[in-house]
């Protein structure tokens, strides 16, 4: 399974915004961004002006970073969203936000994406009583997603819930205990339902530069 292992905090510097690709620093004082630190590289502080194109690519490259998709599968969610009926920007956020791993983060059971994909790919996810160890599997509404009856699992899902830095969104309802962690996606996610640390990305420049 093809993953970005580039160092996460240079992502973010790159794109001067943070990511929250890190779990627990990127709340805490350490984090790269809260300290100003500069774009990376020699040249961080002395680009030159962004080009037409540049800013579509940065758009579309934070987006990925942020929900942990390479290209290969970020063209694959586009195809899907040009065949969705409604607006094709919309749509590609909405499948995005439908991703296992992104559930997973979401209802709290994980700190971060990374570690959702990782409880994911371990086998620690039951989807509808099924063991699912496929992070992009897009989750349907009604689908129940669980944490597996294990020490290991449950005790990070437990941990994570316990701290609270997760905010439920609408579309997703917490149905299980704090001690056996469940839930349930209720209805698709929609624009408004996006990830609130991502809602200013516009989607519409995304789009125009995958059209090309
Ligand atoms: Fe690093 Fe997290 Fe800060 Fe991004 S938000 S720079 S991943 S600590």
């Amino acid at each position: 399974m093809a993953r970005n292992t580039d160092p996460v905090c240079k992502m973010c510097r790159r794109d001067q915004m943070k990511l929250y690709l890190k779990g627990d620093r990127c709340f805490g004082p350490k984090c790269p961004i809260d300290k100003q630190k500069p774009p990376p590289g020699m040249h961080g502080l002395r680009r030159s002006k962004t080009s037409e194109y540049g800013i579509r690519l940065r758009e579309k490259q934070k987006l990925k970073r942020f929900y942990g998709v390479l290209e290969a599968q970020f063209r694959r969610y586009y195809g899907l969203a040009t065949k969705a009926v409604g607006n094709t920007g919309e749509q590609l956020l909405s499948i995005l936000e439908r991703r296992l791993d992104n559930v997973v983060h979401r209802l709290g059971f994980a700190v971060n994406r990374t570690s959702a994909r990782q409880m994911v790919s371990h086998g620690h996810i039951l989807v509808n009583g099924v063991k699912c160890d496929i992070a992009s599997m897009l989750v349907k509404p009604g689908d129940v997603i669980k944490v597996k009856t294990r020490d290991s699992s449950l005790k990070m899902a437990r941990d994570t819930l316990a701290k609270g830095t997760v905010r439920i969104p609408d579309f997703l309802e917490l149905t299980g205990t704090q001690d056996q962690p469940e839930g349930r996606m209720n209805r698709t996610p929609t624009r408004q339902d996006v990830d609130e640390r991502i809602t200013d990305i516009r989607e519409q420049l995304i789009i125009e530069i995958a059209t090309r």
